[in-house]
């Protein structure tokens, strides 16, 4: 009994209560005490059937008094498997079988275990819930067992933190990094997951401030803007450079969640984050492919139109122009089919070096496909004109750039020129779409002038383009209407006598001025046209021989035809020709073919077996506006020519300019050396053709022995020189 304490006797028991206290009093405390306990208390007898249930007990089981009253506690609350589970175990523990049930209880308190033990309990409506329940057995004074004490407290909470914390246990050991830090930013934990991706043990960084893994790469302001939105919204998450143990940089996709306890006040940050190198490395790849050219590894089409709308947005504001360059090699597609693709590949990835060092830091140049480059130039100034010239400027360096020798085999040079179209723009002056055709337009234009050159799109180009989309639309009904007309211009030996003719094509649309050739053959070619107009021609000129080959006078004359590059590449060109002749049974002989230079320069080999197949059955050739290409004697033996065309741009200043003279002198000798027979075209004054005779020229074409004229007039004015009695014809060398 404790000193200052009174012993009383409540019932058989003493019991010692707190001095100045009645004992009556005590036990209705007693009673309180049973009835307000937070935990459930249940009484049973020594049978175990309830003799008390207090209200505790009530709200968590479910029960009333009356329903468990006298009942057997066991078989009510507890769980028949449970009971018989621990009646197994406690079989095995004390070497004698235990029978489950109020037994069970029995057999652990005999051997002195009243501690706490898990339990499950059911509560009236059958659910179930877990507890901690201890069992003690209740003596009276005299030491007798007269019935059990069963206390228990429900552990659902407890429970489910626990499984929270297994979880979070789980989770911490994930394969994402995890660094849990203090209010302060020190190092509180971390998980193995860190330790691989930093190389910091827990040992290391346990302690530290997370500061620790700090790069450096980025911004104070980056930072700023991170605690901001943490602050904020208690939770931030994006890409942050961080730095390993052992100093490398790598990038990580982080979250920070701040952790605040029960009062909001904040406690910790948890930082998960994981390696996104290999992901960056991935997108990157994924970015190269998309935007640029895997050849040059200049950016591609795609990309180039991201950079043009950029730019022509940042000019909306400026006000500044810029410009558009489209550049296209000459003749590429011949190096590609002689030396074969991988030089062909060289050679564009040399032209992309190039573009570059012409272009200033801020420009582009890309690569649109096959050998055709973009150059985009900003900021080019307020004035149309100063940027026109800025842009020039830039065009002729490339083009200069371009045409230098090019080492792309061993020991070889190639040289190569290129043609460049250029477009202004101004902001949103004109769409995207208007602006790249406005720039291709103004490089075929180049391309017609004849390579190699730099043009300009402009009003005056797009009123020519209007007008060639009109044109082309006519033309298409021309031959169907049989609007072309075929005229014929004479050839004349040294002493101006008739030898033959060349054919020249006119188109004669109903009532209106007659078109020359140049004004459409063009067109035609490049639509596919000129095919079946030069079929036409062909089948023309071989009518009139036939209607020659008649006629005494006539019969030997022949007449040279204009072959287009595009007619001659049909593969069926030499049938064609063979039929025309046999349709009208004319002597192949009297049929000469015009080609000109450009048409040799492409599938060598394709050419000479036509003109050799075509050779075979009588066929002449002759190379027409002969000197104004870029062809080699060396390179012109392998094609069967009879005859050099001298264009007729070099006949006309002849007797003045001195460098004219000697070129078709120089001509003139070529041939002789080839064997070649030399024709002079666009003869107009006595002074050229003497000129001509004197440097061995022997065959004459030109206004000084007639203009072009149809085939009518032209056999008309041959009968009138043959009414003269000089004897004609069969002197006519052909
Ligand atoms: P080309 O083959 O060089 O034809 C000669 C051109 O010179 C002709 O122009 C002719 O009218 C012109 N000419 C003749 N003598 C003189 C002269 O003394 N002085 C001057 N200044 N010019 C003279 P045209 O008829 O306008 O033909 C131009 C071009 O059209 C021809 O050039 C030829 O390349 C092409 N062409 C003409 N007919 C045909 C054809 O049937 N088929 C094809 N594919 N092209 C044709
Ligand atoms: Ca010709
Ligand atoms: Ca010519």
């Amino acid at each position: 009994m404790t000193e200052g304490s009174s012993g009383h006797i409540c019932g058989q028991h003493e019991i010692e209560v707190a001095p100045g206290k009645s004992l009556p009093e005590f036990c209705e405390i007693q009673h309180a005490i049973l009835e307000s306990a937070g935990r459930s208390i249940i009484v049973t007898d020594t049978v175990g059937s309830v003799i008390y249930f207090n209200p505790a007990a009530q709200r968590m089981l479910g029960y009333t008094w009356s329903d468990v009253v006298g009942r057997e506690a066991v078989s009510i609350f507890h769980l028949n498997d449970e009971v018989e589970q621990r009646a197994r175990i406690l079989s095995a523990e004390l070497k004698r079988k235990i029978t489950p049930g109020f037994e069970v209880f029995i057999a652990r308190l005999s051997r002195g275990h009243t501690d706490e033990h898990d339990w499950t309990y059911i509560r009236k409506d059958g659910s179930h819930f877990p507890v901690t329940l201890s069992v003690s057995p209740l003596h009276d004074s005299g030491g007798e067992l007269i019935g059990y004490l069963g206390i228990a407290g429900d552990i659902s909470r407890h429970r489910n933190l626990e499984q929270d914390l297994r979880i979070a246990a789980m989770a911490f050991d994930s394969q994402a990094a995890i660094l849990v830090t203090d209010a302060n930013q020190q190092i509180v934990r971390v998980n193995q997951a860190f330790t691989t991706l930093t190389g910091y043990s827990a040992k290391e960084a346990v302690g530290q401030r997370a500061s620790l893994l700090k790069s450096g790469r980025q911004e104070a302001g980056f930072y700023a803007q991170m605690w901001n939105s943490l602050n904020k919204t208690g939770h931030w998450q994006g890409e942050i450079w961080n730095r390993r143990k052992s100093g490398g940089i790598y990038p990580e996709w982080l979250t920070i969640s701040e952790v605040r306890d029960e009062e909001g006040l904040l406690t910790h940050y948890v930082s998960t984050f994981s390696d996104i190198t290999e992901l960056k490395l991935a997108e990157s790849e994924v970015h190269n492919l998309a935007f640029y050219d895997p050849l040059t590894a200049l950016p591609n089409r795609r990309l180039l139109l991201n950079r043009l709308d950029q730019a022509r947005a940042a000019g909306k504001r400026s006000q500044q122009f810029g410009a558009l360059l489209i550049i296209d090699l000459d003749h590429f597609k011949n190096l590609n089919d002689t030396l074969g693709h991988d030089i062909g590949d060289r050679l564009l990835v040399e032209v992309a070096k190039r573009l570059k060092i012409c272009i200033r830091e801020g420009d582009t140049a890309a690569r649109q496909g096959g050998d055709e480059f973009i150059v985009m130039l900003e900021n080019l100034g307020l004035e149309p004109e100063a940027a026109g010239i800025q842009a020039e400027t830039v065009a002729e360096k490339i083009r200069l750039s371009l045409s230098q020798a090019y080492v792309v085999a061993t020991n070889a040079k190639h040289f190569h020129s290129a043609s460049i179209g250029i477009s202004l723009f101004c902001g949103h002056d004109k769409t995207t779409d208007v602006l790249l055709k406005q720039a291709d337009i103004a490089l075929y234009k180049g391309k017609d002038a004849g390579r190699n050159t730099i043009r300009f799109f402009d009003n005056a180009m797009q009123t020519a383009l209007d007008a060639r989309a009109g044109l082309e639309s006519r033309l298409h009904q021309a031959l169907t209407h049989k609007e072309f007309r075929l005229f014929v211009q004479a050839q004349v030996n040294t002493d101006r006598e008739l030898i033959g003719a060349e054919t020249l094509i006119r188109w004669q649309p109903p009532g209106e001025a007659m078109v020359p050739p140049d004004d459409f053959t063009p067109l035609a070619e490049e639509t596919g046209l000129i095919v079946p107009i030069g079929l036409w021609v062909i089948d023309q000129a071989c009518s009139h021989l036939r209607r020659w080959a008649d006629n005494p006078e006539m019969r030997k004359l022949y007449l040279a035809v204009n072959v287009s590059a595009r007619q001659f590449r049909q593969a069926d060109f030499v049938e064609q020709v063979a039929a025309a002749l046999e349709r009208h049974r004319v002597n192949p002989k009297l049929l000469k073919l015009e080609l000109t230079e450009s048409l040799l320069l492409d599938n060598v080999d394709s050419v000479v077996n036509k003109m050799q197949a075509l050779r075979a059955l009588g066929v002449r050739f002759s190379l027409d506006d002969f000197g104004t290409g870029y062809a080699s004697l060396s390179y012109l033996k392998r094609f069967p020519f009879e005859q050099l065309k001298v264009d007729r741009s070099f006949i006309r200043d002849i007797a003045t300019d001195p460098d004219d003279a000697a070129i078709v002198r120089a001509i003139i000798a070529m041939g002789n050396t080839l064997r070649l027979s030399v024709v002079a075209e666009g003869v107009e004054a006595d002074e050229q053709h003497v000129f001509l005779v004197e440097h061995g020229c022997t065959s004459f074409q030109g206004y000084l022995f007639g203009r072009p004229m149809p085939f009518d007039e032209f056999e008309e004015t041959l009968g009138d020189c043959s009414s003269e009695p000089v004897e004609p014809l069969d002197n006519w060398v052909i």
